[in-house]
């Protein structure tokens, strides 16, 4: 197995390690088997899955194309290490047949029966807990979600009518304008604040873990137009969202997905690739598009699709000089600097168990997540932004990483085992989903979406629909290939002139 330089486990016997086995790192790094020095079709930056997919559908459609990543390996903000076994998916996880571009290509590759869920019933401790200012409370699954289905629904009910009004069309933005341009201007904190009076102490705790969940807060900096998408796309249900968001995974892993949509553009003989490889510099000139590393290799290309995320698209030099609106989107950036940790606990007494916690000491929610091949328990958690005072930064050390879920943990348990990625250090993410800030969409996102001369942009942070998820970065990179496959045909079939 592939190993990636990626990734960090700990273990009480042998301590802090780096890198892992994973089936998305590619060796050798680069390939070229045309030669390097030919002008490609496209060139597409960034191999996640928006860039997956645009190379597949353009080398599939007789395109030479070069891939280029700055990473070991495919997959993005997304890959699975494999370690004593066990799947550890260290980014995106969560997936599910509404999520229509996603579910299009699991179809497409015969994988329709490689769900597997997360939750596992009728553990020792089979309940929630929540833990609030006011102390612990314990309570039954049914419970949770009830309460959860009340404070979210609570929240998101900005229209009397479940938001069925303010959002009838999560996919396409055009057609709510008016309301996108006012949930737009709020933030969750205000929302908050509209609805604190109707919130006991306990409710405030829940709905406060849960927006922090889902968009790494702060909560003023957390725009209310993408919790209300994320409630439509939940079907306007307290725990809609929770039924497709947070309940199937892939049971070989997300890298075993990414790795089919690689090999069938590998497969068709027009893919060259440099991983390894990051991104200095783009130029367009006369036409033709050059890309030049850090390590000073160029490329040349007639049409280019960039993948990178929002908070890193500023960092790479463009000339011309992109639009400064897609310059101060990419600086403000995303609000999501959440941490995603996985614990193992001994033994399997904590298979059912899920808690929240706010505010929380570094983990405000924990999600007990199958058993490892040793028999312990593998616990998915997930922390706020380490600005905020109940966050935590991953690179102070494996302690504070190990109190942070301590502290809600049921008594006599033993921590074995930790593995996380650090998003937030990690300069070709710099953060993790997307979460837009407010007054961000009605300022950047039609910007972010034009293209710039010969290059075009394609990432899951500016999606409609699963915006931040990987149905989002699905549907971007679809688009932006069938552009460029549109436009290099154009081209070609242009009339010579005969001067
Ligand atoms: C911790 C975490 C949990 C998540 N959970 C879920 C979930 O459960 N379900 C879900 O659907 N989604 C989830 N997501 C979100 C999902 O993973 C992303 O939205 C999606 O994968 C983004 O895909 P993308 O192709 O748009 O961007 P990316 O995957 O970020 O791909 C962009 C690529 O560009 C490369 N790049 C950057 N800079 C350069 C450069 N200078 N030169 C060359 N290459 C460069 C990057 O290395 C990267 O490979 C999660 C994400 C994280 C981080």
């Amino acid at each position: 197995m592939s190993r990636t330089k990626e990734g960090h486990i700990w273990t009480a016997q042998i301590g802090s390690k780096t890198g892992m086995e994973t089936i998305g790192a590619i060796i050798p790094p680069q390939s070229y088997p045309h030669g390097h020095s030919e002008v490609f079709d496209a060139i597409v930056i960034g191999a996640g899955y928006a860039g997956l997919v645009a190379t597949r559908d353009l080398t599939i459609q007789g395109h030479s194309t070069l891939l280029i990543e700055a990473r070991d390996r495919i997959g993005g903000r997304t890959y699975n290490g494999i370690v004593d076994g066990f799947n550890y998916e260290m980014g995106g996880t969560w997936v599910h047949w509404s999520m229509p571009h996603f579910y299009r290509e699991m179809s497409f590759y015969n994988m329709q029966a490689d769900f597997i869920v997360s939750q596992t019933p009728g553990g020792k401790h089979d309940y929630f807990t929540l833990n609030s200012e006011s102390g612990t409370t314990t309570m039954s699954h049914a419970e949770e979600a009830k309460l959860f289905g009340k404070v979210w629904g609570l929240f998101c009910d900005v229209d009397g009518v479940q938001a069925t009004a303010a959002m009838p069309y999560p996919f396409d933005s055009r057609q709510n304008r008016e309301t996108t341009a006012y949930l737009d201007k709020v933030s969750c904190q205000q929302r908050l604040d509209q609805i604190r009076e109707r919130l006991t102490h306990e409710e405030m705790a829940m709905l406060k873990a849960i927006l922090l969940q889902m968009g790494g807060g702060p909560l003023d900096r957390m725009g209310l137009l993408d919790a209300i998408r994320w409630w439509a796309l939940g079907n306007w249900t307290g725990t809609g969202l929770n039924d497709i968001g947070l309940r199937y995974r892939l049971k070989d892993g997300q890298s075993s997905f990414a790795r089919k949509i690689f090999d069938h553009s590998k497969a068709t003989s027009k893919l060259s690739y440099a991983f390894s490889t990051p991104v200095q510099q783009v130029t367009e000139k006369g036409g033709m598009v050059t890309v030049t590393s850090r390590t000073g290799q160029t490329f040349k290309c007639r049409k280019l699709i960039c993948t990178v995320p929002l908070n890193v698209l500023a960092s790479i030099n463009f000339t011309p000089p992109l639009p400064s609106l897609k310059i101060m989107a990419s600086q403000e950036g995303s609000t999501n600097h959440c941490n995603k940790v996985h614990f193992d606990v001994a033994g399997a007494d904590l298979i059912s168990w899920s808690a929240m916690s706010n505010p929380g000491r570094g983990v405000i929610c924990a999600l007990s997540d199958n058993l490892t091949p040793a028999g312990d328990t593998h616990i998915v958690t997930f922390g706020p932004s380490p600005s905020l005072k109940n966050g935590i930064r991953l690179q102070d050390g494996i302690q504070p990483i190990k109190g942070s879920l301590e502290h809600i943990l049921p008594e006599g348990q033993v921590i074995k085992k930790i593995v996380y990625h650090d998003w937030n250090t990690d300069e070709f993410a710099k953060g993790t989903w997307c979460y837009l800030p407010p007054k961000f969409v009605e300022s950047y996102l039609d910007a972010l979406r034009k293209p710039h001369g010969n290059i075009s942009f394609a990432s899951a942070d500016w999606s409609d629909g699963w915006r931040g998820w990987i149905d989002g970065a699905i549907q971007e990179g679809t688009q932006a290939a069938k552009s460029v496959v549109e436009e290099l045909r154009a081209s070609k079939e242009k009339p010579r002139s005969h001067l």
